[in-house]
């Protein structure tokens, strides 16, 4: 059989096995599967040998069972990163590719106010520009917002945390595969591997930035989700209890204590929470709340600052 009759073959199973998209699909496995570009099938248009058609037909069986695509390939991109993703890991989505943007320009909005106070000191003491920051993902996955900002800011030392240990292994691969040192994974809920570091070391173990794409779906909504998402993705990822907030309960107040004076914190939030999560900064004492929406237009990202 030829390349091209098999790539719409391909289209035919996958849109009666109920996905969309799926000419852009069948076109991503074919050429992932058989190393081909695009000129190898639309030009060249080779006959398949027995075992690239075997090859493919186990690909197709897989996605046609609703894994998703990203499992089959074994990886994402997320901003300039390669990710390795598979089974017990949420796959990154775009929106949280807009937060770790977001993130890199807060960041630097702080680098820029130190090095500014710093220059005033300069002319005055001579002082050491410390630009320097720490940085906490919560609920890292696959690690991809810890590791974007680790590698915008390779002085900046990053800290990721999970509950799951199957996670914690993908994120510390996905540091070695992008030549990635300043980032350090520990596993355990939330803050929990902090909360004794802090006591030993107050100064050590406070942050500039925290950060986190927490699980904030309502456990009942779930079971609407599609097929990929409900039945091959890590549930403990997804599902933010009865009203999808229970992560944000946990956070908000506590954080305060992890973040320095005018730290940020930064969390992705789920379709219409923006008021309530909004609410919950205000009444924990964080100032200068700002919400954000994501490529559709849902208000997405939302942070705030540590100001006393
Ligand atoms: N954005 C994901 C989804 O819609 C949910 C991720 C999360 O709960 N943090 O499937």
């Amino acid at each position: 059989m030829k390349v091209k009759y098999k790539l719409q073959a391909i289209s035919k199973l996958l849109s009666t096995a109920g996905i969309e998209f799926t000419d852009k699909e069948a076109e991503i496995i074919l050429r992932n599967a058989l190393n081909m570009n695009v000129i190898d099938i639309y030009r060249d248009d080779p006959e398949l040998t027995d075992k690239q058609m075997s090859l493919l037909e186990s690909v197709v069986s897989r996605r046609t069972s609703r894994e998703p695509l990203q499992y089959i390939l074994g990886h994402v991109d997320f901003l300039g990163l390669k990710l390795q993703v598979g089974k017990g890991v949420l796959i990154p989505r775009p929106e949280t590719e807009l937060m770790a943007e977001y993130a890199i320009k807060a960041v630097s909005g702080q680098r820029s106010a130190v090095s500014s106070q710093e220059n005033s000191k300069l002319k005055t003491q001579n002082s050491k520009l410390n630009s320097s920051q720490r940085i906490l993902d919560l609920c890292t996955g696959s690690g991809c917002l810890a590791l974007s900002l680790a590698q915008e800011y390779p002085d900046a030392h990053v800290y990721g945390s999970d509950i799951s240990e199957i996670v914690l292994r993908y994120a510390r691969r996905n540091a070695d595969l992008n030549g990635i040192n300043n980032v350090t994974f520990l596993q355990g809920n939330l803050f929990e591997p902090f909360t004794k570091l802090l006591t030993l070391n107050s100064k050590l173990f406070s942050f500039d930035l925290i950060i986190s794409n927490p699980p904030y779906i309502k456990s009942d909504d779930i079971r609407n989700l599609q097929p990929e998402i409900k039945d091959w993705e890590p549930l403990n990822a997804l599902d933010g209890g009865t009203d999808g907030l229970d992560f944000y309960r946990a956070i908000i107040p506590i954080a305060r204590q992890f973040l320095k004076d005018s730290g940020i914190l930064m969390l992705e939030i789920g379709i219409s929470q923006a008021d309530t999560v909004a609410q919950m900064f205000e009444c924990s004492g964080y100032k200068d709340i700002v919400v954000q929406k994501d490529y559709a237009g849902i208000e997405r990202i939302i942070s705030a600052h540590n100001l006393v």
